[in-house]
């Protein structure tokens, strides 16, 4: 008996026009997370995706859960790929079913007949199915309003699949179908979970980082590219931008007033990562700031650092509290790394009264007490990049 997986697609039905694309996209995205785990063909057929292998090694609990974190995947269903032939049919039906029935109380059978040429009909398919399956599991009975098992046979052109429950996917659109943005990822709860949330709405991701050595340790940086890498089982390939940072940071706290510090060093941090974007054409920015979870988050300062942006600053936990954020965090399985203790650039240099109030004016006066543009100039040409994937 060989496996097949069965992907019903999420708000790409919806596309219309787009639709051929996104779905190209999709099959693109599901043939890149799963090539390491053997030779897939991928065919759709109606509003279905078919993920089908003649490897008989693979390993399909592994499959179904990289399928479950692809985004533009709605839901999908193991099924059992046999020839169309009743016994075998009946006899792979009472085994696949092996781990589910013995557990239910009622079930039914529905089955589809695509193949006219199948010599039964739909209801006789599904009576002679149920027939079978009561006589290997007697305790059941048939429910055919609301069974708690609805076992699934579909004769198609090349063959019968057998299937029961679907299995939730991770929704959202295929990456990369609402172009690229660049993340500015931390080491902390927030920036991951940001990162995953754009993801998920069919953004391409490049991230940034800002450290500053030695006042930042190196496992600090591991922590952020380990962060990266969670992430990437979700977002796919992840460019990872390193800027040193270090040198900013101590002309900020030479020249300006301490106070500013933060709302200032976010500026620059602004500045750079909008050059970065513009150099690698990448249309957005996105933070993991939320309303008024900290100082540097309030309307007034996020104001003074937009004041900087001349590209969208994406911030999809704006409106969440961080209970909400850390369940997603959690999810992702991120949080127990962001946790890890180590030295942030931002913890380093935070002030003892940050102003949660900025006022513009004051802000642009006390940034420019300094000439910045050499050292961001630097910043950039020094800036490092890499691939980070959490799939080869
Ligand atoms: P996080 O949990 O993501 O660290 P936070 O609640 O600690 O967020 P801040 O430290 O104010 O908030 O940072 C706000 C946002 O600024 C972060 O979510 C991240 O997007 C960005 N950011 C902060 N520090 C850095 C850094 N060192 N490198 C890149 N981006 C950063
Ligand atoms: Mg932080």
């Amino acid at each position: 008996m060989k496996e097949v997986m069965m992907i019903k697609n999420g708000e790409l039905a919806l596309k219309g026009l787009n639709r051929h694309a996104f779905e190209e996209a999709l099959m693109k995205n599901i043939r890149w997370r799963l090539k390491d785990l053997g030779k897939f063909t991928i065919t759709r057929a109606q509003s279905t995706m078919y993920v089908q292998t003649d490897d008989p090694y693979v390993d399909y609990d592994e499959v179904a859960d990289r399928l479950s974190k692809i985004f533009g995947i709605a839901a999908f269903t193991r099924a059992a790929f046999v020839e169309k032939d009743m016994d075998v049919i009946k006899r792979t039906a009472v085994e696949y079913m092996a781990n589910i029935l013995p557990d239910a109380r009622t079930f039914k059978v529905n089955a589809r007949r695509s193949d006219k040429k199948f010599p039964l009909t739909s209801p006789e398919l599904q009576q002679e199915l149920g027939a079978e399956l009561l006589r290997a599991y007697p305790h059941l009975r048939v429910d055919v309003r609301h069974p708690e098992v609805e076992v699934m046979v579909e004769i198609r052109d090349f063959g019968a699949y057998i299937h029961a429950n679907q299995l939730p996917g991770a929704g959202g659109l295929p990456v990369g179908t609402s172009g690229s943005a660049l993340v500015m990822i931390s080491g902390g709860i927030d920036s991951p979970v940001a990162a995953y949330m754009m993801a998920k709405r069919g953004l391409l991701l490049h991230a940034i980082h800002f450290a500053s050595p030695p006042y930042t340790s190196d496992r600090a940086l591991q922590k952020v590219e380990m962060l990266c890498e969670k992430v990437s089982v979700y977002a796919g390939r992840i460019w990872f931008y390193y800027v040193p940072f270090t040198k900013i940071q101590e002309a900020i706290r030479e020249h300006c007033p301490e106070e500013y510090f933060t709302i200032i060093m976010r500026r620059l941090m602004m500045k750079i990562a909008m050059r970065i974007a513009k150099q690698q054409d990448l249309g957005a920015l996105i933070t993991g700031e939320s309303l008024a979870q900290v100082a540097s988050q309030t309307i007034a300062a996020i104001a003074a650092t937009d004041d900087v942006c001349t590209i969208p600053v994406f911030r999809p936990l704006i409106g969440m509290d961080k209970n909400e954020i850390i369940d997603v965090a959690r999810k992702i399985d991120t949080f127990d790394t962001s946790i890890l203790p180590y030295e942030d650039c931002c913890t380093v240099f935070t002030p003892k009264h940050p102003k949660t109030r900025p006022d513009l004016q004051m802000v642009r006066d006390n940034e420019a007490l300094f000439d910045f543009e050499p050292l961001i100039e630097e910043a950039v040409e020094q800036t490092t990049r890499k691939l980070i994937r959490s799939v080869t």
